[in-house]
């Protein structure tokens, strides 16, 4: 079976690893299996500082199947040191608000020296998960630098709006400054990495994570080919709502909703990513909400299930519950 899964970082870091237990995957080094999952990632989330190239939903993604993973943080390295930080603080060197531990330098340093190089993020990536073994296919969205910008009030300059990179807005701001709008800056001009669109035409079944729907798979939509391949394939496509009970699980997901005029409920998400039977430019033939909530989307089979992913257990059922809604025989 081909699946093919869209992510950001923890949301969709985590539904892997439901995905890998759903399908049986086996553990990272041991034998191979009959299934592939491709990770289709966002990666408007990336961002040069210091001189060095940081990924976080690809690393969120590469560090949590590869077992290294800070699973109590949801992001970085397990056993993380700061030294560099503070260092770099001590240096006065801006800026100060981002979370660069020691051992994720390395992994920065070793992107950063093979662009430079001129190799293209998507062959960096396969290089890096030569050492993680994420035992799922981690494809960046796309080569091209795309960027999420913020267009905010300025807060040093009154009256003035500013925009600011996305992880300013949402690291430095925690998203509490007013977002007027979010844009995927380069996005129009960016093509698909190698194999995206052709994961997306073979797949048996392609699945939305529980994802940031705005920063996280909207901006992997942004890229020209995706969502034109993503209506024309034949496999169900399953969306699972990172939305319960009107609110996201962690993370300020509705500051971005509402910057795209969009309700913070699973109804609203899901009649945002729209339905590919009954509307022209949907995605959705499923969609999965939380159990006991009532959520009608017009053109798209809702069904509701626990989607706590508490653990890999609980993310594996829930995984199934996606693969079996997009039409698939998962035994
Ligand atoms: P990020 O890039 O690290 O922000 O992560 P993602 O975009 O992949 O995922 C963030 C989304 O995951 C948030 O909007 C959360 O609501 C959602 N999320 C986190 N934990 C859970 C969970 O246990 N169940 C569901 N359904 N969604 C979750
Ligand atoms: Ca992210």
């Amino acid at each position: 079976m081909k699946v093919v899964v869209v992510v950001g970082g923890v949301g969709g870091a985590r539904f892997l690893l439901g995905i890998k237990a759903a399908l049986g995957l086996p553990p990272i080094g041991e034998g191979e299996s009959p299934h592939q999952v491709t990770a289709l990632v966002n990666t408007g989330d990336d961002v040069w500082l210091h001189g060095l190239r940081i990924c976080p939903d690809l690393d969120t993604c590469m560090y949590t199947l590869g077992g290294g993973i800070d699973t109590a943080r949801g992001w970085g390295h397990a056993g993380e040191t700061w030294t560099v930080k503070a260092e770099l603080e001590a240096y006065g060197a801006e800026p100060t608000w981002f979370g660069l531990g020691d051992k994720d330098i390395a992994t920065h340093l070793i992107r950063s020296r093979m662009l430079r190089a001129g190799y293209p993020l998507s062959a960096v990536t396969e290089a890096l998960c030569d050492r993680w073994r994420p035992g799922v296919r981690l494809l960046p969205m796309t080569d091209d630098r795309v960027e999420t910008h913020v267009v905010v009030d300025d807060p040093e300059d009154k009256g003035q709006r500013k925009a600011l990179h996305f992880q300013e807005w949402w690291v430095r701001y925690r998203a509490e400054l007013p977002a007027h709008s979010i844009v995927p800056v380069g996005a129009d001009e960016s093509t698909p990495s190698p194999g995206v669109v052709e994961a997306i035409e073979e797949a048996d079944a392609v699945l939305f994570a529980p994802s940031n729907p705005v920063v996280s798979i909207g901006t992997v939509l942004s890229v020209p080919g995706v969502r034109e391949a993503l209506r024309k394939t034949s496999a169900g496509i399953v969306g699972i709502s990172p939305i319960i009970g009107g609110k996201p699980l962690r993370g300020m997901a509705d500051a971005c909703l509402s910057a795209i005029g969009v309700e913070t409920s699973a109804e609203g998400v899901g009649r945002h990513y729209g339905s590919r039977q009954t509307s022209d430019d949907g995605l959705l033939d499923g969609w999965l909400v939380q159990s006991g909530e009532s959520v009608d989307v017009p053109g798209v089979a809702v069904r509701a299930v626990p989607l706590l992913m508490s653990d890999v257990d609980a993310t594996a059922k829930m995984a199934r519950a996606a693969l079996e809604l997009s039409g698939v025989d998962v035994d």
